[in-house]
């Protein structure tokens, strides 16, 4: 087994144990579950909507050099630089080599799962760069010093108690302030830093391909302060971030505002097409956008996973599966998390290292049900098994427990051989790791043909 697999299968059984951890993260995802109805109504026909969406996103992967290419020509018209990083070493340089030119000291940083995934702040600390989260949920985390445990909610795990905690001990605040008094606090110390800061850091969550622009989506704000007030703005964002035309959006932006929390629409949503123009009071001096692969193309280059590219990190999926609300989003040790994370971590990363998560499946189908785009999730994950047992990364026992398995069922007479008790000591004893977190398997005590006979008779 690999390292990663048994740290995941250790920290998951830790904390599926866990009943305090249970007991938040069911109490913050029924909330969820309460408003998700109530932004639905807004379409009329939700089917319809959501299998529109997922053609426009097919449409969009399909040409995904075209597309964008002609991002890459229409922002650069309005005087944004563009810079393709094949990988997380190469987008690290490039901002580094950015922070460098602009003498950075502060950078803000809004929300972005992009940054995480190359571990920026990290990276940015070891060159001196103070790096600040600006969304709520990531500065609770970044004072914790934890990554991200939901992909929308990065503190969900958190009560409000625990975050009062820790902003008395972290903050040097009274204890047990408000939620309201806590994010008070937040606004006072982060409003401070956009004046400071030299540049801006943003993710994207769409690119536009026919306007050159790139969409972020928002509740707070920060994301808008973050990328208006340094004078130097850099976005970085995944390749298959990017939508045919501005039109999209208006499917689009309802959709992930739905799925995502809840709501009819995110209460900042704001486009961006290039750094200030001269007739233009505000914004920064100078953009650059990173378009980051990162794996991302291993992704497209099978047919059948390259649909995992139509994902709007909407986090549903998460929220819907029995597996995450159990174990929760740190014990899979990757950026993302549960049923999307499962699918597209092994590709972006490495197939044999990661395979594990797409056995941590109930294949229930749930994701796959509530996912906008209609991912199909659940196929996804058996075609992750699938080519991981094809390219040779299962276990000798598991191979030869299989095609025994195989001969038996292929061949009624060895089914026949034994009685219910002996076929039960073999198979409990052949599959033990199955066994370890599960029943044992209970075969019947008569065979097949022993119950057809009595039944004729
Ligand atoms: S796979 Fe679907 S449900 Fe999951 S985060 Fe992406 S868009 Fe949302």
């Amino acid at each position: 087994m690999s390292k990663t697999a048994s740290t995941f299968k250790a920290k998951s059984t830790i904390k599926a144990g866990n009943l305090d951890h249970r007991r938040k993260i069911n109490f913050n995802i029924s909330k969820y579950n309460a408003v998700v109805p109530q932004g639905k109504v807004q379409f009329d026909n939700l089917v319809a909507a959501r299998e529109h969406a997922k053609n426009v996103k097919w449409q969009a992967i399909e040409k995904l050099d075209v597309m964008l290419e002609q991002f890459e020509n229409n922002i650069s018209m309005r005087g944004a630089k563009v810079i393709w990083a094949e990988t997380a070493e190469d987008a690290l340089r490039e901002i580094g080599n950015i922070c460098k030119a602009k003498n950075c000291k502060t950078l803000v940083k809004s929300k972005s799962m992009v940054t995480e995934e190359i571990h920026l702040n990290k990276f940015l600390a070891k060159h001196g760069i103070d790096s600040i989260e600006t969304d709520l949920g990531e500065y609770i985390q970044q004072l914790d010093e934890e990554p991200p445990y939901h992909i929308v909610t990065p503190a969900m795990h958190k009560s409000k108690e625990d975050v009062a905690k820790l902003f008395a001990e972290k903050l040097n605040v009274p204890a047990g302030l408000s939620p309201q008094q806590l994010t008070l606090v937040a606004r006072e110390r982060l409003r401070k830093k956009y004046v400071e800061a030299e540049v801006g850091v943003t993710g994207a969550n769409f690119l536009i391909a026919d306007t050159g622009s790139i969409s972020v989506t928002e509740n707070e704000g920060n994301a808008r302060l973050s990328s208006a007030f340094p004078k130097t703005h850099i976005v970085i964002t995944g390749i298959e971030k990017i939508l045919p035309s501005i039109n999209d959006l208006s499917l689009f932006l309802p959709l992930l505002a739905t799925f995502g929390t809840g709501q009819k629409l995110t209460v900042y949503n704001t486009i961006i097409s290039g750094p200030r123009q001269k007739n233009e009071t505000d914004g920064p001096e100078e953009m650059y956008v990173i378009l980051l692969d990162n794996g991302r193309t291993n992704l497209l280059a099978n047919p059948k996973t390259r649909e995992a590219l139509y994902c709007i990190r909407c986090g549903a999926c998460l929220n819907a599966c029995p597996v995450y609300k159990n174990i929760g989003g740190h014990s899979y040790d990757t950026t993302y998390s549960g049923p999307i994370g499962s699918v597209i971590t092994p590709h972006l990363k490495n197939l044999k290292a990661y395979k594990h998560l797409s056995y941590a499946s109930s294949l229930c189908g749930n994701c796959t049900e509530v996912c906008p785009v209609r991912i199909n999730l659940h196929e996804l994950l058996l075609e992750n098994r699938y080519e991981s047992v094809v390219e040779g990364d299962s276990s000798v026992s598991e191979r030869v427990a299989w095609k025994l398995w195989k001969q038996a069922s292929l061949h009624r007479s060895m089914m026949n051989i034994s009685n219910g008790s002996l076929k039960n000591k073999v198979v409990n004893s052949l599959f033990k790791g199955w066994t370890n977190h599960r029943a044992d398997l209970n075969f019947s005590q008569k065979t097949f043909n022993e119950m057809w006979k009595e039944r004729k008779q």
